[in-house]
């Protein structure tokens, strides 16, 4: 029979390598499937298309998201995680050992898994907002993330979507900023009522209604955005120093093929404070679990806990030795 990795890693970003770190220090030997490079997106996951980061802990200068990613993958190889560029297609969760199988038609046998896929932005797919995103030229989908940039501070921003995550960034953004505009493609928000009306009233925020982006103006740097009216379709430009793109995300779980339990918006259902999955010996960690927090540094925090919980569940298989979470026990877990 194949061999049976101890545990394989299903990911790049830092819920990936943080479990790739602890589960390599704990002796496990861990195998992590980065992914393959498809589009705008790279292995190593959102923070590759981030340039700056100034809010992971440890970067007091800041550091860009790539050369994160690099860091996190050195330090968990040097503790000896393998790892392979390979985009995993399908897995068999149902019969142990769990399988996973990459495009290329490579079999991975595993004792235990950690789905740590992320989620990836929604993108309005225009020409300039790919190369605008990937060069700090002011077109971000994470106002959290990168609204206190020097990029985007007092100048006019714009925020597109009308669902509870635009509110949230234009909320979030306009701490920083002289003016923000969100554009909605409709007459009608789709976020809840509270969050709606913290916009509405907003001294900052301005609404512009029926309203979408048709093209994003500048070069090395957004100085503007054409907006097409939805009912008339007329045309206008909107001069702004810098644009989130905040219409939603869409959870990696299509390799799954339904194995685990999703929410209703699609990310891997979790016992609370925990990353146990449904399946046992199946665990999942960062963006592709987390719709509420979306951050690098609660990402890796629970990849930390899926490599724990990992090691604990394999302990009780006879596979290697986990002296920790023996007894703990966390805030408000369920049976
Ligand atoms: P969402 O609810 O699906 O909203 C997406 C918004 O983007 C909608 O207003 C949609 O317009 C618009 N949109 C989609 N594609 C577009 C396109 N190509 N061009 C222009 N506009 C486009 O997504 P979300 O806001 O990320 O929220 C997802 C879930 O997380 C929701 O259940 C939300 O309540 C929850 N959430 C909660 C909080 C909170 O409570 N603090 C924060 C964030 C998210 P239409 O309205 O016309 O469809």
């Amino acid at each position: 029979m194949a061999k049976v990795e101890n545990v394989v890693i299903i990911g790049s970003g830092p819920a990936a390598w943080t479990a790739a770190l602890y589960a390599a220090r704990a002796d496990l030997s861990p195998l992590v499937l980065e992914g393959e490079p498809e589009g705008i997106m790279l292995p190593g996951g959102q923070l590759m298309i981030t340039t700056e980061v100034e809010n992971y802990p440890g970067f007091p200068e800041g550091v860009t998201g790539p050369e994160l990613m690099q860091k996190m993958k050195e330090q968990a190889s040097r503790f000896g995680t393998r790892s392979k560029m390979e985009m995993v297609e399908r897995v068999d969760l149902e019969r142990r050992p769990f399988t996973v199988v990459t495009r290329d038609g490579e079999e991975h046998k595993a004792h235990s898994v950690i789905v740590s896929t992320g989620a990836n932005a929604k993108w309005l797919g225009l020409p300039n907002e790919e190369r605008l995103a990937q060069s700090g030229g002011g077109v971000s989908a994470c106002a959290v993330c990168d609204a206190a940039l020097p990029i985007f501070r007092d100048q006019v921003l714009a925020v597109v979507g009308g669902g509870d995550s635009a509110m949230e960034e234009a909320l979030y953004a306009s701490k920083f900023a002289s003016k923000v505009y969100v554009i909605h493609r409709r007459d009608e928000l789709r976020a809840s009522r509270v969050m709606a009306q913290r916009v509405l009233e907003h001294p900052k925020i301005e609404v512009l209604w029926n309203k979408v982006v048709d093209e994003i103006l500048g070069y090395d740097q957004i100085t503007g955005l054409r907006l097409k009216d939805t009912e008339t379709g007329e045309t206008s430009e909107l001069e702004v120093g810098g644009l989130f793109v905040a219409i939603g995300h869409t959870p990696n779980t299509g390799f799954l093929d339904g194995q685990l339990d999703l929410t209703e918006h699609g990310y891997i259902k979790t016992k609370s404070w925990r990353t146990a999955t449904d399946i046992d010996g199946v665990f999942a960690a960062g963006d592709v679990m987390d719709d509420f927090y979306r951050q690098a540094v609660t990402a890796a925090g629970t990849g930390c806990m899926a490599a724990l919980e990992a090691e604990r569940w394999l302990s009780h298989q006879g596979i290697g030795e986990s002296p920790v979470l023996e007894t703990a026990e966390a805030p408000g877990v369920e049976s």
